[in-house]
């Protein structure tokens, strides 16, 4: 971090400054120039409030060089993180396809949802128990049951299964399942976060409706620092002034993550869309700008799903964009 002084800076106001800074462990580098005195602060710096240092009579302005998260910083990383959910690995070259509805509604849903899936390619089966709905009124999950009935997809077809949690004390129910989902919605849930960050399961962490690439990377930061390294980002488009798509889905957001961070980039095109006919297009765009993977909804029947039903796709429809993305593959842009 470096802290530029006003001009008119008196000496026992730097040795207050350098003394309030070393007590926050920093060691502290002063360099005196003609028109301005220059702080560098070395050490830790991901702890002090950048505003607070700003909004002090004599600073006149102070920039960090170093990103405040560093667990989730790719410069602290050589390789790109490949995270295994039992046994099937996602990053650093592992692409996954994870498919499935937006809500357990039956066993029958989601075993034929899961063996159909399976068949096109997918490698994980998603499937909500829990679901975050706007209306208090509407389907609001089969909870446990949903779990349960995951589980038996799991061992009908052996694909690790991915489930949103909404609270943390629903943790024991979540024992079997591989990948846990954080959504949209409890991105800045910290409790949340700090308390999964003591598990030892992979954490799939979507991003926040209004949420900066920044405020995503601090949010993952919360779960590593608990110790807990395997989070997978997924971009599930954000809130802007377009109304014609359910949220705008921001693809930029792999490049940029790519240079930040070492953790493998998902996309969600059926959320950040929200129907059913835009999916493949930005599923291949998605693929084609190096993402690790694909959330995408499948539903059997989606005119009748109790959640989602219109960005859902068939099992054909499904099966159709498995094979253009598949394709597309081997000539996807790779970062590294
Ligand atoms: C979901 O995956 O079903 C979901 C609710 O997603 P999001 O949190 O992205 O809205
Ligand atoms: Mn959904």
């Amino acid at each position: 971090m470096i802290v530029v002084l006003r001009q008119d800076t008196k000496p026992e106001q730097m040795d207050n400054l350098k003394a309030w800074l070393h007590s926050m462990g920093l060691e502290t580098h002063v360099s005196v120039g003609h028109n301005h005195t220059i702080v560098g602060l070395v050490g830790d710096t991901s702890k002090i409030d950048i505003d607070l240092v700003g909004s002090l009579d004599i600073v006149e302005s102070v920039r960090r060089i170093q990103e405040p998260f560093k667990n989730a910083n790719r410069k602290f990383h050589g390789e790109a993180l490949v995270v295994d959910v039992a046994g099937t690995k996602i990053g650093g070259g592992n692409f996954q396809i994870i498919a499935g509805p937006c809500s357990v509604e039956s066993r029958e849903q989601v075993c034929y949802v899961a063996e159909c899936v399976k068949k096109s390619g997918a490698g994980l089966l998603r499937g909500g128990a829990f679901k975050p709905r706007t209306s208090p009124y509407a389907f609001q999950g089969l909870k446990g049951e949903g779990i349960e009935l995951l589980e038996e997809a799991k061992a009908h077809t052996g694909l690790p299964i991915v489930s949103e949690i909404m609270n943390i004390t629903h943790l024991p129910m979540f024992e079997h399942v591989d990948l846990i989902q954080v959504g949209a919605r409890n991105m800045q849930n910290f409790d949340l976060l700090r308390e999964l960050g003591k598990t030892n399961k992979p954490i799939l962490l979507k991003r926040g409706l209004a949420n900066t690439i920044d405020e995503w990377l601090m949010s993952a930061e919360y779960i590593m620092a608990g110790g807990n390294e395997n989070v997978i980002l997924c971009e599930r488009g954000i809130r802007t002034f377009e109304t014609r798509t359910r949220n705008t889905l921001d693809l930029s957001v792999i490049p940029v993550l790519k240079k930040l961070t070492h953790l493998p980039v998902i996309i969600d095109p059926s959320h950040a869309l929200g129907y059913a006919h835009m999916v493949k297009p930005m599923a291949m765009a998605a693929t084609a700008a190096g993402a690790d993977g694909l959330m995408i909804e499948v539903h059997n029947d989606p005119p009748h799903a109790l959640c989602d039903g219109a960005q859902s796709l068939t099992p054909e429809a499904f099966d159709d964009v498995a094979k253009a993305v598949f394709q597309l593959r081997p000539f996807a842009c790779k970062y590294e």
